[in-house]
């Protein structure tokens, strides 16, 4: 399979006593959409930190376009995170003291874009997110949905390959999550970014092209029926 663009091969993880991971696999191609489903407490969110490179697997190993993450310095592994991937959370994690265009400029930012350009391109972003009106506010002054999609629109601001979105829709209510989806979904595929989608909800994970079950630290992969 040539279009793999991320892998992980026979992951195991514990924390402490816990094992977290007991040899989980997965790989996403270019530009798809895998949803990663399974009960609280199945190894889902560590699985997604392995695969980013947030969480260093005890075993097994992680390819990104060929790359063994481990194999890497931890200072090409940050960089690669800043360039490659982009990060959404259950709460979507803004900065409190920037305004909501300064949250999404800050990856470009911190990849050396001048201020002016980095916040033209971020209000770009939060327009085509559906949220121009959060531009001058900061987090604590916009709603829940209007977060996530301030969010979203800093996980895509760096023209990523990757978004790894854990429960990006878990503090929305059910319109909120639909809205953040939609959109998520269809900036990814205009771009042409892969989603790793980290959910418990089968109406979140419908928006996937693929589905990875996850329990007791083992991944199940589930064929597509369309
Ligand atoms: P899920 O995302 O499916 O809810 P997690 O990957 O968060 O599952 O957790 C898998 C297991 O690992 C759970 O038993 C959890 O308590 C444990 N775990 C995860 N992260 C940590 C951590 N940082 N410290 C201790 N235990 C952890």
């Amino acid at each position: 399979m040539t279009d793999v663009l991320l892998s992980g091969t026979d992951l195991r993880k514990s924390f402490g006593q816990t094992p977290a991971l007991d040899g989980a696999s997965m790989t996403v191609r270019r530009g798809e959409i895998v949803a990663v489903m399974g009960p609280s407490g199945s190894g889902k969110s560590t699985l997604l930190h392995c695969l980013a490179g947030i969480v260093a697997p005890e075993s097994g190993s992680v390819v990104y376009a060929g790359q063994e993450l481990s194999a890497m310095s931890d200072k090409k592994r940050s960089a690669l995170r800043r360039t490659e991937f982009g990060l959404v959370f259950q709460f979507g994690q803004l900065v409190p003291e920037l305004s909501c265009v300064e949250n999404v400029a800050l990856p470009l930012r911190l990849s050396g874009v001048a201020r002016k350009e980095a916040e033209r391109v971020a209000k770009d972003w939060l327009g085509r997110l559906e949220v121009d009106a959060a531009a001058d506010k900061r987090p604590g002054e916009v709603s829940g949905g209007q977060g996530q999609r301030v969010a979203v629109a800093r996980a895509l601001v760096a023209a990523p390959k990757v978004i790894f979105a854990d429960e990006p829709t878990g503090a929305l209510d059910s319109l909120n999550g639909e809205q953040v989806m939609r959109l998520l979904v269809s900036t990814a595929k205009e771009t042409g970014a892969a989603i790793v989608l980290v959910t418990h909800e089968p109406r979140v994970a419908a928006y996937s092209d693929r589905e990875v079950v996850v329990r007791d630290g083992r991944t199940r992969q589930v064929e597509l029926v369309q």
